[in-house]
């Protein structure tokens, strides 16, 4: 597990902090309320907690491998197990915290606090986990979809902060999407926003996960472009090099072969580039967004990749006086994120 506890705080043995947020935060000494958040981001990988105080300043954090075992019951447990250590650790206590957030796959329903049936956490099916997780830690749970947070942790603390229309754009295994719309975070109609990866790019196309053809997500989604790599990619390819052979090739080993100039790759980005550019194309015109964040596999291939490529297809397309003031960027938080997506689940799910 790795473990972190803010560099600020005392650390004392082990690299242990045990004194930090009082020494931190001397009105705990008073009883004063200081209106802590816990956040949890729990993903098919990894589940990573972090503490954050009333301005979102990170206490403390950890990331571990996902927990998921098949069994909710348990793994539920295991999850508020963690979360209590990592409290008491920092010398914490739930009376410290004003809630708990949880940025989870979707979908949910939002009313009963249930996870429904992700594709990502197999076994869990309408887990009422805001009511169970809230009688194990003591503290008010709020559940959130993984994009929703990452579009309020993107907003709040990373790329689009004082934006008041922000568009996240997530590639990892699927496609996620998050809103901010005039300053606050779209959910839709039943808190059911943000599924246009599954919109469609082409008609009768490439076979989505989903059941249906020619999402977004098929062509942009980690796990669609792995499996289309271990088919297609030449033998002699720099893309199966870096991987050691076709069947372990992933998206990032494009990436880097890109960077190196193979042919293969830089084909392969371009038709990255291209598919990423058409969902921003229909998001600009439907929204009129001041920020879009990309995040994942854009992030990883930055600027000369993919990012002004993509403006460019993007402002070939989009009329100026829609996207003038249009910034698109890579996720500001990096590798923080799911700290921060599942503290702005406590203050906003
Ligand atoms: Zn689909």
């Amino acid at each position: 597990m790795e473990i972190f506890l803010s560099a600020h705080l005392c650390m004392g043995m082990r690299g242990v902090c045990y004194h930090s947020a009082r020494r931190r935060y001397p009105r705990l000494f008073q009883g004063v309320p200081i209106g802590f958040k816990l956040g949890i981001d729990l993903g098919g990988s990894k589940l990573a907690i972090a503490i954050a105080d009333a301005d979102g300043r990170l206490i403390a954090h950890q990331t571990r491998p996902s927990p998921i075992s098949g069994d909710p019951e348990a793994d539920v447990l295991t999850i508020a197990a963690d979360a209590a250590d990592l409290i008491s650790r920092s010398d914490l206590a739930a009376r410290d915290f004003d809630a708990a957030g949880f940025s989870v796959p979707g979908p949910i329903d939002h009313e009963r606090g249930a996870i429904l049936a992700p594709p990502n956490l197999p076994g869990w099916e309408d887990v009422p986990l805001r009511d169970k997780m809230s009688e194990l830690l003591g503290l008010p749970v709020r559940l959130e979809n993984d994009a929703n947070a990452a579009a309020l942790a993107e907003w709040r603390f990373g790329a689009g902060r004082g934006a008041h229309n922000l568009v996240y754009l997530t590639m990892s295994t699927g496609i996620g999407t998050g809103l901010i719309l005039d300053g606050r975070l779209y959910r839709g109609h039943r808190g059911r926003a943000s599924e246009f990866g599954h919109s469609c790019v082409e008609w009768d196309g490439e076979l989505c996960g989903c059941g249906q053809r020619g999402c977004l997500e098929a062509y942009l989604g980690g796990a669609a472009w792995t499996r289309r790599l271990r088919e297609i990619a030449p033998a002699t390819s720099r893309v199966c090099a870096l991987a050691g052979e076709r069947e372990l090739v992933l998206p990032e080993h494009v990436v880097a072969a890109a960077g190196e100039g193979d042919a293969f790759a830089c084909e392969e980005m371009a038709r990255f580039n291209h598919y990423l550019a058409r969902a921003i194309t229909a998001l600009a015109f439907a929204l009129v967004p001041e920020v879009v964040v990309l995040g994942t596999i854009a992030t990883a291939a930055g600027e000369v990749l993919c990012l002004e490529p993509v403006r460019a297809l993007v402002a070939d397309q989009v009329w100026p006086t829609l996207i003038e003031e249009m910034r698109i960027l890579p996720s500001g938080l990096g590798d923080k994120l799911p700290y921060y997506a599942g503290v702005c689940a406590a203050s906003e799910g």
